[in-house]
């Protein structure tokens, strides 16, 4: 009886001394204090305080208790009331090529042909002779008349240079005459299979317009970026991100820029620059060599991972290129257009299938009704082969949807992983495009959460602004662009304030596989945090596009502090 008392005893005397050793190591390095903090984690949904150890949250509580953790070392920042949120996950961008957009010529806000003109000429007069006018971003729509561009525009500014430049979407470009020459596009050159060389009806010129698939036979032409010149461009995109908050990305790098932007990334990496973390994704017609190498989803660490295979079903809404089930109402002989990723037929559903059996997820962009019918059927057909798994399939965008697909996600567990921005700006035209009906089960974001499917949110930057909070304003205020909805367009597919977090914070790291280290705030999860200048639950939602980012907190990092003018 006496020997177990005095064990006891020991006992007791020992964990009192691990608790005087814990207590001694418990000192945080960084200690935010005072705030209104949204931890986007159902266990505790708000709370005043975060300690934050290395890269790691050590605790989440109120300021009182938290402060005890702050020694001599700690870096203590006093919230003083601000809204702090898990720093933002963005599903869904092109990081290097935004990179690259953010120091090319700017067209997107360009409402005039003379204008258009305007900015191609001081763009070439910068330029040395040969080199090439990419990017620009220009959106027709905003033309008055609306119109598409042709090269006779900017032939004459710019004959001792190649233009290539693409509307805000991608899915269409315009070449001026030397980048056709180079591309070897003449009046007698056929449309490839997925694409369009626009020509004039009386002289069957091609008219400079390239649609998708077309826009390669000049694409291929242009140069690859030189290392430095990727290596600065994907600087550019992280200091923008910084700067907006954005934490962690997916990183959708099409073709031929997935290598130059893994390289890119793993120099950053190397030199500890990776502001962010990136998540990217393999073309999918790449999955020979993805089989080839043995990965499966994700591979890499908490910086730097390769996600899966992104593929694609069809082109794109502006465009006049996703594919539908009925006619586009201005053109009742469009039906848009399958991606050529989706040829030869029955191409895609061996790839989806190959890339299931070797355990790596799959994100499909798909905007038409009838490309996302497609592509969920083929989901269903490979799910019911291969048997119950966690995949996480993801679609990307799932734009447009026929209401009895709608359900189909939150069935078949498949992500949608949608834009938000993309409904306010579309939404200008979409109406005019494909008629009322199909617009009501356009950007369905409530209908897809009362499906039950997971909403992960993303920007599509360059295509979109990179701006999580524009994202999250336009999720719930859902008013257009050109400010005629200001109740909201579709206003029932508005969804509340917390689900636009979510889908910007925890839905994101559960679309990398990633939720257990990131997404929410929580003890041992990473030390990533964004503070606000103001406090999104306390206004209103169509202000919310006018919220800044204050301080951005990577690994537990301060890697942009607005009051301080700093970015690292
Ligand atoms: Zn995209």
């Amino acid at each position: 009886m006496r020997a177990v008392k005095w064990s006891l005893l020991l006992l007791m005397g020992s964990l009192v001394l691990m608790n005087c050793v814990r207590s001694g190591e418990e000192m945080a390095d960084l200690i935010l204090l005072n705030g209104s903090i949204w931890t986007a984690n159902p266990a505790q949904p708000w709370a005043e305080a975060v300690a934050v150890d290395g890269d790691r949250i050590l605790r989440v509580g109120r300021t009182a208790e938290i402060k005890r953790l702050a020694g001599k070392k700690t870096r203590v920042i006093d919230l003083a009331g601000s809204l702090a949120l898990p720093g933002f996950i963005d599903s869904h961008t092109h990081f290097l090529e935004g990179g690259f957009s953010l120091s090319s010529i700017q067209l997107r806000d360009v409402t005039s042909r003379e204008q258009f003109v305007e900015r191609v000429e001081e763009e070439a007069g910068e330029l040395k002779k040969g080199d090439w006018i990419l990017h620009g971003n220009w959106d027709h729509e905003q033309f008055s008349p609306p119109e598409l561009p042709r090269k006779e525009w900017i032939d004459g500014v710019s004959s001792q240079n190649p233009v290539c430049v693409c509307r805000y979407d991608e899915h269409i470009a315009l070449a001026n005459s030397l980048a056709l020459s180079i591309g070897g596009i003449t009046k007698d050159t056929e449309s490839p299979p997925g694409g369009e060389i626009q020509k004039d009806p009386v002289t069957g010129e091609p008219t400079g317009i390239l649609r998708d698939a077309a826009m390669d036979l000049v694409m291929r032409h242009i140069p690859p970026p030189s290392t430095a010149m990727d290596l600065e461009a994907a600087e550019a995109a992280l200091r923008h991100a910084r700067e907006l908050g954005v934490t962690s990305l997916n990183d959708m790098a099409d073709g031929s820029s997935f290598a130059a932007s893994l390289a890119a990334y793993q120099e950053l990496l190397r030199t500890n620059r990776l502001t962010a973390r990136i998540n990217l994704y393999v073309p999918i017609d790449q999955i020979d060599a993805v089989e080839k190498l043995g990965l499966r989803s994700p591979f890499g660490n908490d910086r730097l991972s390769i996600g899966g295979l992104k593929g694609f079903a069809d082109g794109g809404l502006g465009a006049s290129t996703a594919y539908f089930f009925e006619p586009f109402s201005d053109n009742p002989r469009n039906y848009g257009l399958l991606a050529p990723q989706m040829f030869p037929e029955g191409i895609m559903e061996q790839r989806i299938l190959r890339a299931d059996q070797a355990g790596l997820q799959v994100a499909i962009h798909a905007i038409g009704d009838r490309a996302n019918s497609l592509i969920l059927d083929i989901f269903g057909k490979i799910a019911a082969q291969n048997g119950k798994r966690d995949r996480r399939w993801r679609i990307e965008h799932a734009q447009h949807l026929r209401p009895a697909d709608i359900a189909r996600f939150g069935k078949l567990g498949v992500i949608a992983s949608v834009q938000p921005f993309h409904a306010i700006d579309d939404g200008r035209w979409a109406e005019a495009k494909i008629g009322k009906e199909r617009c009501r089960t356009t950007y369905a974001f409530k209908s897809l959460l009362d499906g039950g499917a997971v909403l992960a949110l993303g920007s599509d930057w360059p295509v979109a602004p990179l701006d999580p909070l524009a994202g999250i304003c336009a999720a719930v205020a859902r008013q257009t662009t050109d400010g005629k909805n200001p109740d909201g367009w579709f206003p029932e597919q508005k969804i509340p304030l917390e689900e636009a977090l979510k889908g910007f914070t925890v839905n994101g790291a559960y679309a990398g596989f990633s939720e257990r280290i990131k997404g929410s705030l929580e003890a041992g999860k990473l030390a990533d945090i964004v503070v606000l200048d103001k406090d999104l639950f306390k206004i209103a939602p169509d202000r919310i596009k006018d919220v800044q980012a204050m301080l951005t907190i990577v690994g537990g990092e301060v890697v942009f502090d607005r009051s301080a003018g700093e970015s690292r």
